[in-house]
Parts: C-alpha cells; structure tokens; sequence
C-alpha cells in the first residue's frame, strides 16, 4: 500500500490543535497503531535550551496536542528526548527552556530524559556500519513511537525530519561517533542503523514555523505555515525536503533509507497541495566539519573530548553511579572507582546522579577552547 503523507495549513501556533488532529485524521485514525493502555513515546526534537520562538525545539503545542490525542486513543503517552548538548543537565535544561517540561506536567505526562533514563545495548542486524548501538530504555520500552520533529535545514543531512529526530535516541558518544564518519553518505547509512531498530509508527511535523540557513540550531526561523503528518517516516521526510525546496534525493538519511527499503519516494500527498506550499529555504553552510577535509575532521574530533572523572576523595562507594552507568564502565581498581574510557558512552549519568558531586568533567584542551568559546 502506497503511504500517505498530510499537509494542513496552520499559520499560527494558537491553533495548532486542530490542525494536528486534522494531519492526523487525513492519514487515518490513530487507533490504527495504539492499543488501549499502550505506553506512547512522544518524541519531539529538543536539540538544545531554547525558547519555542527560536524554531529550535518542536514547538510545545504541537507535543501537547499529541498528549490529547493518545490519550483519547486510549494510549499512555509519555514524552522523552536526549539533547545535543555535551554537558551534564543539558536536557533537562532543554526540556525546562522549550516549554516542554511545562507541557509535561500541564498534561500529566512523564518526562523521561534519555541520558538519566539510561540505554540498552541492541544488535543491529544488516547494519552498515554499527552492528551494535546503545539505545535509550526509553525508546525500546515503549509499544508504539511518534516522532516529532521540526522542519530544518541540518549542516550535514541537509534536512533533518522525522528520520533524523531519532539520533536523540543515541548516547553522545554514539553521537560523535557518527560524526566522525565525516562523510554525508556514511553519515546518513549510520543514521538508518538506528532507525532500523527504532523506527517510529507516526511522525507529526512541525513545520508552521521552520529554520533555514545554518539549521539545525543556528538558522533562521521561517514561516511555512504546515503540519504533516504520515504514518512513514522516510515518507514525511521526502514530502517535507521537497517543500523546503531541496531534491528530496540529496538528503542522505532519505537515500540511505530508500536504499535499505524503508519508505517511497513517491507516496501520495493529501490535503494541501505540496506545490502550493512550496519554499526555498535557505541551505545550511555546511558547517565546520563539512568544510575542513574529513581526516582533519576525525584528528579534531578525536582531541575533542568531555569525559567524566571521579573524584575519589569525596567519593562515598553510595555505588548509586555503579548500578545506574548503563554501559558497565564504572569499575572498582583496588578499593577505588575509576570509570573505563573505552566503556564509557557519554550520558553523563554518573554526575546527575551523585550525591556528593563527586564526578568532575575532564576536558581535552581542544574542547577547553572551544568550550570557552
Ligand atoms: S561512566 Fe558515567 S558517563 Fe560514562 S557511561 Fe557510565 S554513567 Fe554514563
Ligand atoms: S555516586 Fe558519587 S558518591 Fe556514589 S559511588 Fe558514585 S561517585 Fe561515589
């Protein structure tokens, strides 16, 4: 069957309600993929702490109308994310900045923050380039995913939709790793193992007001004036590039989807006429690790590093840190805690989660300057 991709127009967040509803009831009744008492995963794009205005983060009306309608499909929606940020308390900050803890708690909702949630370590099978990926508890606990993402130009994917609104899922040193392969195909075919084994049953796009320019955090925000929605996501991502203007087959995280088998490249539109939403959002310059060549970019990458480091003089063996590092990292070297680099995926967990502050962030001095930047 051919899947269905919906455009509303919604030139306004104050109603973003109905349009939502409206996307979603174009493409079919949610009942279609929620069962009652079915544990719901809303996951928006909370990239940083940034207000809605900024067209950052997927604007909280948009993950509020959601909470309404799983719950009136008879589903138990809750909400989660990881953000971008390589510092500790970055998504809750970010949760807190985008109006999204505000929606939780308005709508009675839990909030689950990947990186504290912790991750489980899934094969992937015929993966290209990541056979085994932690992935967040969260995201494999749940019955049904609904990926929220933005409409945005990204400097690598170029665009970055429902697909890519997943790689939240991943720890951050999954994260660099993937960046690492500093090449947009690589890139993308990376982005498709995870998708693979976390793949959302619905995407509702935010796209009333997107970002052109340097997307994914710093272009500009641009009225586009639509919801979409559509039971494919690789589907929704080839409608919503090509309203933005681009070749949806320049997208690599399309091409490596389609190549994989996932999605159409052709699927029926409804609703608003994709050629009477049109845009020309501006491209992303390609940012820094696009523009240098991409061995610099795995020396630098390499030399750029937030590790975490324990203190062992105001260390307490509480051991709180010990049963919750998801990757088993944190060993006992004669009487002592010291955390294993090569083990260590990077959720910052540890020092959330210490009560004696015990756990300092070691930088390289690549990332002291850049961070002091
Ligand atoms: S040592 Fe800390 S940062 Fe590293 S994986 Fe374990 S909990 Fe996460
Ligand atoms: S949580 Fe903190 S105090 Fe407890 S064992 Fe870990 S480092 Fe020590």
């Amino acid at each position: 069957m051919v899947s269905k991709v919906s455009i509303v127009r919604c030139d306004d967040y104050s109603t973003s309600g109905v349009a939502v509803a409206e996307a979603i009831s174009l493409i079919g009744i949610l009942e279609s993929i929620i069962s009652e008492g079915d544990r719901v995963l809303l996951k928006p794009n909370v990239l940083a702490a940034r207000k809605p205005e900024d067209a950052v983060t997927t604007h909280p009306s948009i993950v509020a109308a959601m909470c309404y309608l799983v719950k009136d499909a008879g589903g138990i929606p809750f909400i989660g994310d990881g953000s971008g940020m390589t510092h500790p308390g970055a998504t809750a900050e970010a949760f807190r900045i985008s109006g999204i803890e505000d929606v939780a708690k308005a709508h009675n909702v839990e909030l689950i923050n990947f990186q504290t949630a912790g991750y489980l370590e899934v094969e992937v099978p015929d993966a290209v380039h990541f056979p085994k990926l932690h992935i967040s508890k969260a995201v494999l606990d749940a019955d049904v995913i609904i990926s929220l993402p933005k409409m945005k130009t990204h400097e690598l994917t170029r665009y970055t939709g429902a697909v890519k609104n997943m790689f939240g899922a991943l720890p951050l040193r999954t994260r660099k790793e993937m960046h690492l392969l500093a090449d947009r195909k690589l890139f993308g075919e990376a982005v498709i193992d995870l998708y693979s084994v976390a793949k959302p049953h619905l995407a509702v796009m935010d796209a009333v007001v997107g970002m052109e320019g340097n997307g994914p955090s710093h272009g500009t925000p641009v009225n586009t004036g639509a919801i979409m929605a559509s039971y494919d996501c690789v589907s929704l991502d080839v409608v919503a590039s090509g309203i933005m203007g681009l070749d949806p087959m320049t997208v690599p995280t399309t091409v490596a989807a389609l190549e994989r088998g996932f999605g159409e490249n052709n699927p029926e539109v409804v609703g608003v006429d994709p050629n009477n939403a049109k845009m020309s959002y501006k491209p992303s310059s390609g940012g820094i690790l696009f523009n240098i060549p991409p061995y610099l970019t795995r020396f630098f990458g390499r030399y750029f590093e937030m590790r975490p480091k324990i203190d062992t003089s105001r260390c307490i063996r509480c051991d709180a840190c010990v049963i919750n590092c998801s990757a088993h990292a944190i060993e006992d070297i004669d009487g002592h805690l010291e955390i294993n680099r090569q083990k260590c995926i990077l959720c910052y967990c540890c020092r959330e989660l210490c009560p004696q502050d015990s756990v300092d962030i070691e930088k390289s001095l690549l990332a002291k300057v850049i961070t002091r930047r």
